[in-house]
């Protein structure tokens, strides 16, 4: 038997073993395969076990997804993160929906252009629906190719990525790509994992040089690593006890088209003194005097790919809330309706939907 050929039959042997029994590896319908890569990706399985059943319970079809409003798409997203991926699910079904008569194209470069879809998603589509024979190269696949052929290509260049990829597509057992997929991702995730692989009972553990070397912690070999900025953020619960303030966020970027409160954004931290003076130059609040502001969270930190958020979260309590074009004036009792970001959950959990502070008192120094 040829090298390729014993490795794909080790893997599909391994995986009939120790394979999880998960709802969308029990379909070949390619909607709810790509809902779960979508869901699956920058998420654990235990977490996106519950939204994938949420999300198709709710949207069982194209058809569904594509006429659904983006705010309740976004609204079943939140706490997943990355909301871009759910703007996107939505816009591809409507691509589908309008272009495909609602009917998930059968065809690999017809899935690849489809928004949000990249070279990985699309090759897990089709085959695990069509059996097609797309290799996929996710994390745990790099990884377990990196140590089992010691390649010391960097996995984050579109020379490496070339390399895994066709090595991936020779090693495929082309009969059943859908299965061998299937069953060299589940290897990494369970067997060949980041910190500690379970060598000692691995079926290719004396063909393996990373571990004859000792050396299974040097791969994969990564070239760039992520910069990260931190960023300052300094939110406003303005509220009269009825109505309070939201805003939705419109700018590309992080938490697109969500809702939080009137923030101020910076690249440093900024004094109390500084914040007001901002508010004063905005025209926030009527007046300049008169305010009670109360740090209810200080510096709270959440951490992003590219960023460290850190939040402070302040509360002012007016007697009457005044229209102001730049915010949109809600029933506090209405949270539920609008998808938020998590520190925006953060901050709502804290204090029992926005009723309960701590009694610090800061005046306004406008
Ligand atoms: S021996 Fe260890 S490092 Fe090598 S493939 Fe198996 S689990 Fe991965």
């Amino acid at each position: 038997m040829k090298n390729c050929d014993f490795i794909a039959a080790q893997l599909i042997e391994w995986y009939s073993d120790n394979r999880r029994d998960l709802p969308w590896r029990n379909t070949s319908d390619p909607y709810k395969i790509w809902i779960s890569e979508i869901i699956l990706q920058q998420t654990r399985v235990a977490q996106g076990l519950e939204y994938y059943n949420r999300f198709v319970e709710r949207f069982p079809d194209v058809q569904a997804l594509a006429s659904a409003d983006e705010q309740e798409v976004l609204k079943l997203w939140q706490g997943l993160g990355y909301y871009s991926r759910a703007r996107n699910l939505h816009l591809a079904a409507k691509t589908i929906f309008s272009e495909y008569n609602a009917v998930f194209p059968k065809d690999y470069q017809a899935v690849l252009n489809l928004k949000g879809i990249g070279e990985y998603t699309a090759a897990a589509i089709v085959s695990f629906a069509w059996n097609m024979p797309y290799p996929v190269v996710d994390g745990n696949v790099f990884r377990f190719l990196s140590r089992l052929f010691a390649i010391n290509e960097p996995i984050d260049t579109n020379k490496g990525k070339k390399q895994f990829t066709e090595l991936a597509g020779k090693l495929m057992d082309k009969t059943q790509a859908g299965l061998f997929n299937q069953a060299i991702m589940e290897f990494g995730a369970l067997q060949c994992t980041p910190a500690s692989p379970d060598c000692p009972v691995c079926p290719f553990q004396s063909r393996c040089p990373a571990y004859a070397t000792n050396s299974v912690e040097q791969f994969p070999v990564k070239q760039n690593k992520t910069q990260t900025k931190d960023l300052y953020l300094y939110y406003f619960h303005i509220h009269d006890g009825r109505q309070v303030w939201i805003n939705q966020r419109h700018h590309k970027g992080i938490w697109q088209n969500l809702f939080e409160f009137p923030l101020i954004e910076a690249e440093t931290s900024l004094s109390f003194e500084q914040l007001s003076e901002i508010i004063r130059q905005k025209s926030w609040l009527p007046g300049t005097t008169g305010y009670s502001f109360r740090l209810i969270i200080e510096n709270k930190k959440h951490i992003l790919s590219h960023r460290i958020l850190h939040a402070s979260f302040y509360e002012v309590h007016m007697e009457k809330l005044p229209a102001i074009t730049e915010f949109i004036s809600i029933d506090i009792r209405n949270w539920e309706e609008y998808p938020l970001h998590r520190l925006m959950q953060y901050y709502l959990e804290t204090t029992a939907n926005g009723k309960s502070y701590s009694i610090l008192k800061i005046p306004f120094a406008g």
